[in-house]
């Protein structure tokens, strides 16, 4: 099964969230992958603190323009709708961080002076103790292209019991890359007016895509009626609440959350599983 868990803005609580779920169900002895798929900033292994076992290169295919046997007919950059080929004084000119590797210029060159090569744009670290596996990206510097990296972040660990994807923030490209075969979306909010408009955002996000989704919502405070009432509006499920709590706090910033989730918040993480279990026990009748 995997679960993906996003959130409409950073720093709702969304790693501490797919983290604490990957140990719990580590717990029950379940072989867990937690694929850390935020690869422009990523946190997982900040605090799991795993040695990496294995480093692969993520390549994406890019362009090579043979100039001596170029035209300049320009048909490369017509066809190019990320301007990343452009003619400058009858010689084409490559941007490659705006490439999208669409291989279009390459089909379309009349003689046959393009061909792809391999460009990495990011490494993909995997690790493993005990049942939990970690499979996380991490783009290079100055690139932006996150989706192909994300692709192959989850190719990792496709037989572990639960897949738990810890998505990028926001709900664009990258995101929607993240959590689209998912059996289950948890929106992790926060009950704030910022928090509330990003969460209605994610949760169209998450209809467009037919994933079904709940809600936890973390940093729980007197304002928690904001998300409530939202949710009872659109008919999406609570699953679970986690008090605003300096010791978390304290502890995250140290990288070492889960020992205090576990102690304190045993109860309302039990809830959120037995969810999760729920609709696993609906979906498969
Ligand atoms: S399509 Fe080929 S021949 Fe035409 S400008 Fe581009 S590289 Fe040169
Ligand atoms: S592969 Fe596609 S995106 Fe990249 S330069 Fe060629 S046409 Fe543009």
């Amino acid at each position: 099964m995997q679960i993906a868990v996003a959130s409409g803005k950073g720093g709702t609580g969304k790693t501490t969230i797919a983290l604490s779920l990957a140990y719990f169900f580590k717990e029950k002895n379940l072989k867990v992958a937690i694929l850390d798929c935020d690869v422009e900033e990523p946190n997982v292994n900040l605090f799991l603190n795993l040695k990496i076992q294995e480093e692969k290169s993520c390549n994406v295919m890019v362009p090579y323009i043979d100039k001596s046997l170029c035209s300049a007919c320009g048909e490369c950059e017509r066809i190019c709708q990320f301007s990343a080929i452009v003619l400058v004084k009858g010689k084409p000119l490559f941007f490659p961080e705006m490439c999208h590797s669409c291989g279009g210029c390459t089909l379309i060159c009349p003689e046959k002076a393009i061909k792809e090569i391999a460009r990495e744009t990011a490494k993909i670290e995997i690790s493993q103790k005990d049942n939990l596996f970690f499979a996380g990206g991490k783009l290079n510097i100055g690139e932006a292209m996150s989706p192909p990296v994300i692709r192959q972040v989850k190719e990792n660990f496709i037989d572990a019991d639960i897949r738990i994807i810890d998505s990028p923030p926001g709900t664009s490209c990258p995101v929607i890359e993240s959590v689209r075969e998912a059996n289950f979306l948890i929106l992790v909010t926060e009950p704030t007016l910022f928090g509330l408009n990003d969460l209605s955002l994610a949760i169209e996000m998450a209809r467009a895509l037919k994933i079904p989704s709940a809600v936890v919502i973390n940093k729980s405070s007197k304002s928690d009626y904001l998300i409530k009432d939202l949710c009872k509006q659109v008919n999406i499920p609570i699953i679970g609440a986690i008090p605003e709590d300096r010791e978390i706090a304290e502890n995250y910033s140290k990288g070492e959350f889960i020992s205090v989730v576990k102690e304190k918040y045993n109860a309302q993480f039990k809830e959120i599983i037995n969810h999760i279990k729920n609709f696993r026990r609906i979906y498969n009748s």
